[in-house]
């Protein structure tokens, strides 16, 4: 069949990247979709301190360009689009459509398009986004230097974040809706320990509050009732991820948040011919050295599959 390529990966976070490098030395040819956000993840947190053979910690950017860098050694097309719908067909030729309008025609299809930041679904928190909302603390932090800020989520991710942005803040305030920290305890401790920032346990926010941008944020503490401004110029939003997994649901097996269902240990889908690794199909790890693990089984599966 003409113009039917082996095999494209979606997604350039560590699971891509990783199943580009398999994938590229087994002479697959594999097209490389980048997405909205080439790297990843990644790209937008300071310094990862876990990731194996980095004794010294090493920047999240950086860690992903020289994951980039590896896989371009070997024989692999990485192109900067987005899918904007799919079409997958039992054993291919599976058919993506891309935001720029192309369609490309694959045999085999690896999944890593990752996830992406959940928001609270505030009206109000749409309308400062980027004046003053964020959910990127790498990335908008310096903005905030000598000002107040809060951090909303008792994860990692809120953790970190929050120490982060103690580089840049006079002050970091953590709401979290409860009154105990799902982050682990080495993140909870440095945070809990960091005299700049307070927590406000058992409370959510209701409203983000300013006019041309952030003034403060309303809090509603969830025992009591009570109602209190917090006043901040930065209102960081940290509550975990959600898959990116649209253009795929309803055609292969997702579980209930639309994270993609895995058959055993494997990175085969219910969709004979598509595979996929990373966070979009992990919900209980979401590591970057477990996504690069998971890219590294995809672009095997797939292999193995495209040689039968
Ligand atoms: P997470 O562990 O799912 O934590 C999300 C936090 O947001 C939770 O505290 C949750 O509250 C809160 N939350 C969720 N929805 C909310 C809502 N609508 N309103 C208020 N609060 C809400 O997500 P994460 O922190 O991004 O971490 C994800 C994974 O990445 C984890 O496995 C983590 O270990 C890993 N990670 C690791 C590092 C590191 O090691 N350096 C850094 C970042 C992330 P509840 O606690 O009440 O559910």
């Amino acid at each position: 069949m003409e113009n039917v390529r082996n095999l494209v990966i979606v997604g350039a976070g560590p699971a891509g990247l990783t199943a580009a490098i398999y994938a590229g030395r087994a002479n697959l040819n594999p097209l490389v979709l980048s997405g909205p956000l080439p790297g990843g993840l990644l790209t937008r947190t300071s310094d990862v301190e876990n990731f194996p053979g980095f004794p010294d910690a090493i920047n999240g950017f950086e860690l992903m360009m020289r994951l980039q860098s590896q896989a371009q050694k070997f024989n692999i097309e990485m192109v900067s689009e987005t899918i904007e719908s799919a079409e997958l067909v039992p054993g291919g030729p599976h058919k993506l459509k891309l935001t720029s309008g192309e369609e490309l025609l694959c045999k085999a299809l690896i999944i890593a398009t990752g996830a992406e930041p959940r928001w609270l679904g505030l009206e109000s928190e749409e309308k400062f986004k980027n004046l003053g909302v964020s959910a990127c603390a790498t990335c908008d932090g310096a903005f905030y230097r000598g000002l107040e800020v809060v951090v909303i989520g008792g994860g990692d991710s809120a953790m970190e974040e929050a120490n982060f942005l103690t580089r840049f803040a006079s002050h970091v305030t953590v709401i979290h809706r409860r009154d105990s920290l799902r982050a682990s305890k080495i993140m909870a401790e440095r945070a809990l320990n960091n005299p700049k920032i307070t927590f406000v346990w058992n409370s959510v926010v209701t409203e983000v509050v300013g006019n041309t941008d952030v003034d403060g944020v309303k809090v509603r503490n969830v025992q009591t009732g009570e109602e209190s401004l917090i006043p901040c110029k930065g209102c960081f939003v940290a509550l975990g991820h959600v898959p990116s997994t649209k253009p795929f649901a309803g055609q292969i097996e997702m579980d209930e948040a639309g994270f993609i269902q895995l058959k055993g240990g494997s990175a085969y889908t219910s969709m004979e011919g598509v595979f996929a690794a990373g966070d979009c199909a992990d919900k209980t790890y979401r590591q970057a050295i477990t996504a690069a693990g998971m890219g590294c089984r995809a672009a095997i599966d797939a292999e193995r599959w495209l040689a039968e």
